[in-house]
């Protein structure tokens, strides 16, 4: 997740602010501020951090189970609708996902429970919708924040959790593959719903979660047809060869060269001997373009944080990294030398040739068949 500042760092996971989030913080205290004074903004702002703090404690539900079935778990990003935990995968066992998926909503559920302890009687629901004119009552409204939260995950739709436990009660019964089709079919039916009842009743932020809950099952059924695709090829037949190669210490006006006269976007970067030291992304280069005449070095701007995996490894592997947030994943040949890269369009480029080739094989069924 690109432009996010990080805030901590949990036990090996780093908590992130999504600069939209920052922004939403801001029009928040601003727009309390001027309808309601200093004293009811601040209060709006500790009930609106410590609900983000339920949700922070929510994603780590999931990453305490995640990191059991030794699934690491770089960051936890926070946007105005929500967080986002990172796994580096997620597991196709469908009681692991299930396991993974169940443990941020009861989190909240068992939060909720708390805090109604702590209230001392059960909350009254209007509490909510009497935040907007200023009223707060802390416990009271961050019981039902909670409620809603755990109630609102269980929709069964990606990314929602309630989406992943979905297709994880799915696999249990049908193949993997399937199982994540019907789920994001059930998913995009929903947002779309969700979408127009928003609209109907001019609520724009559930608008834009309804498109945001669409795209990200868009995402992930492509994600499992890119899977389907390239099941049980080794990585050296998705990746693309042929890339300019770069040393060390190569001005970056190379770069700049290769990218506007070939299709290139990402460049190795080897020692003398071969060796693969790091990569550089075109995002970078065209970042550092205007530093000082484009004089520092591939050396000086190359990402070394990029994953590789031998070529002989699993095309789902890369994909998985990919999927799981890197930009690309180099790979290497059985001397540790550089071989090749795999990135989204090729691994997309892979998908459409295997759709293709699946729709002419069954149009020759038809043909066959009649
Ligand atoms: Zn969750």
């Amino acid at each position: 997740m690109s432009r996010s500042f990080g805030i901590a760092a949990i036990n090996g996971t780093s908590v992130r602010l999504h600069w939209t989030f920052l922004l939403f913080l801001g029009l928040i205290a601003a727009s309390a501020f001027m309808s309601m004074g200093l004293s009811a903004a601040r209060d709006i702002m500790l009930l609106i951090i410590l609900m983000f703090a339920c949700i922070v404690l929510h994603e780590f539900g999931h990453i305490s189970v995640a990191r059991k079935f030794g699934i690491e778990t770089p960051e936890v990003v926070l946007l105005p609708i929500g967080g986002l935990a990172k796994l580096k995968r997620i597991p196709n066992e469908p009681e692991k996902e299930l396991a993974i998926a169940i443990a941020g909503p009861v989190v909240n559920f068992v939060l909720f429970g708390l805090l109604v302890l702590l209230l001392g009687r059960w909350p009254n629901w209007q509490a909510l919708s009497e935040l907007a004119e200023g009223k707060i009552n802390l416990i009271e409204q961050l019981a039902i924040f909670n409620l809603v939260v755990g109630v609102f995950n269980l929709l069964p739709a990606f990314p929602m959790d309630g989406g992943r436990i979905l297709r994880a009660l799915l696999a249990f019964a049908l193949p993997h593959s399937k199982a994540t089709s019907i789920a994001t079919r059930i998913g995009q039916l929903l947002a779309v719903g969700l979408g127009l009842a928003a609209l109907l009743m001019g609520n724009l932020l559930l608008a834009a979660i309804g498109v945001f809950i669409f795209l990200a099952a868009t995402t992930e059924e492509r994600i499992g047809r890119i899977r389907d695709a390239i099941g049980g090829l080794p990585v050296a037949q998705v990746m693309v060869t042929g890339h300019p190669l770069f040393s060390e210490t190569d001005p970056i006006s190379c770069a700049l060269d290769e990218i506007l006269h070939t299709d290139s976007d990402e460049f190795p970067v080897l020692t003398s001997g071969g060796e693969l030291l790091g990569f550089l992304l075109r995002s970078d280069v065209i970042r550092h373009a205007g530093d000082a005449g484009a004089q520092k070095t591939a050396g000086e701007i190359m990402r070394t944080d990029i994953p590789v995996v031998p070529m002989h490894y699993r095309a789902e592997k890369a994909a998985d990294l990919i999927s799981g947030g890197a930009p690309i994943v180099g790979v290497t040949d059985r001397r540790g030398g550089f071989a090749g890269i795999v990135n989204w369009r090729n691994l997309l480029d892979a998908m459409e040739i295997d759709s293709a080739i699946a729709r002419r094989s069954q149009q020759l069924d038809k043909r066959t068949s009649l």
